[in-house]
């Protein structure tokens, strides 16, 4: 089924040899935007026959590719549905408030703006020096809620990408003594809707490119004068990091976040450890606890050709 949703052949012109190099590039990755938009949206059944689905806008390059890359996947999807992209122009100095509806406009796609000074209410509210984005986003989400109501739409889609979630991922644990990520599908707090996040799987930096190579006009996210979040900054800093010196080790972690072994973890919760009996059947595939485990294919920058043992073997 995902094929279907991915399978697209694009025509572009020809021209110089570095010209075509750069193009046959671009249509590499559109193929792998679409290919992994549609995975995710297969995998965790986010768009079903009839949706009318609210797309998210907020003038940065997620958002718009989002857009992008759904407006491709809804002309061969083998369901119909709606899109409808929504900004809320919160009334930051020196927003921009021409440029979505201009750009989609142009586009042909059916938007629609909401306009609602929440810049005023947080600056009013939130002391001078203290972080405006608690309240902001609190105020936004119950905003992007009603409009989602009003305009009757069946799920709200959010351009969160695979290094959001991995990032999340480790500020829960760092900062929160958690396990627990962004989900590609939930019901919104209000218990009312049904939220996507249809890049779940795309890299940011297939992103970063797409913007560049549909030159998306990217409204600067810096307007509020709020500081940046510096922990998941720092966390960002260290996945991009890892990317560069462990190639292989964001895509391990992120194939891990969808394959847990509660029993093998410590949440008395999910598993019964108290209850736990021997069955007296062997299992060929079942635990060895006295031996020490091996990881195939390490993450290890090039050349560091040694095997690793978990330190349970002393
Ligand atoms: S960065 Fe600015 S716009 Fe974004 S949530 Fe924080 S205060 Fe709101």
């Amino acid at each position: 089924m995902s094929a279907l949703w991915a399978d697209e052949q694009v025509q572009r012109p020809t021209r110089g040899q570095d010209a075509m190099k750069i193009e046959r590039e671009d249509h590499k990755l559109e193929k792998r935007l679409c290919r992994e938009m549609s995975r995710a949206i297969v995998d965790f059944n986010m768009i079903e026959d009839g949706d009318r689905v609210m797309v998210c806008l907020s003038g940065g390059k997620d958002s718009y590719a989002m857009l992008d890359i759904l407006l491709k996947l809804q002309k061969r999807a083998p369901v119909h549905f709606d899109l409808i992209a929504v900004n809320l122009d919160q009334k930051q100095p020196g927003f921009p408030e021409q440029v979505l509806p201009d750009y989609l406009t142009a586009l042909g796609v059916p938007f629609y703006i909401e306009n609602q000074d929440t810049y005023s209410i947080v600056k009013r509210v939130i002391p001078e020096g203290k972080t405006l984005c608690s309240l902001c986003s609190r105020l936004r989400r119950g905003i992007l809620y009603r409009v989602a109501g009003e305009l009757g739409a069946t799920k709200i889609a959010l351009g969160h990408h695979r290094d959001d979630m991995l990032q999340t991922f480790f500020l829960n644990m760092f900062f929160a003594a958690k396990l627990k990520g962004m989900p590609p599908k939930l019901v919104s707090d209000d218990g009312k809707h049904i939220v996507i996040r249809p890049l779940a799987y795309v890299p940011e930096k297939d992103l970063i490119r797409w913007a560049q190579v549909r030159g998306f006009p990217i409204i600067p996210c810096s307007l509020c004068g709020s500081q940046e979040n510096l922990q998941r900054k720092q966390v960002g800093n260290l996945l991009r990091e890892w990317d560069k010196k462990f190639p292989g080790r964001l895509e391990n972690m992120f194939s891990a976040l969808q394959n847990i072994v509660p029993s093998h973890l410590m949440d008395r919760q999910r598993h019964d450890f108290k209850g736990i009996k021997a069955t007296g059947v062997a299992d060929a595939e079942g635990d060895k606890a006295f031996d020490a485990e091996e990881f195939g294919a390490p993450a290890l920058p090039a050349g560091a050709a040694i095997s690793i043992q978990s330190s349970t073997d002393c």
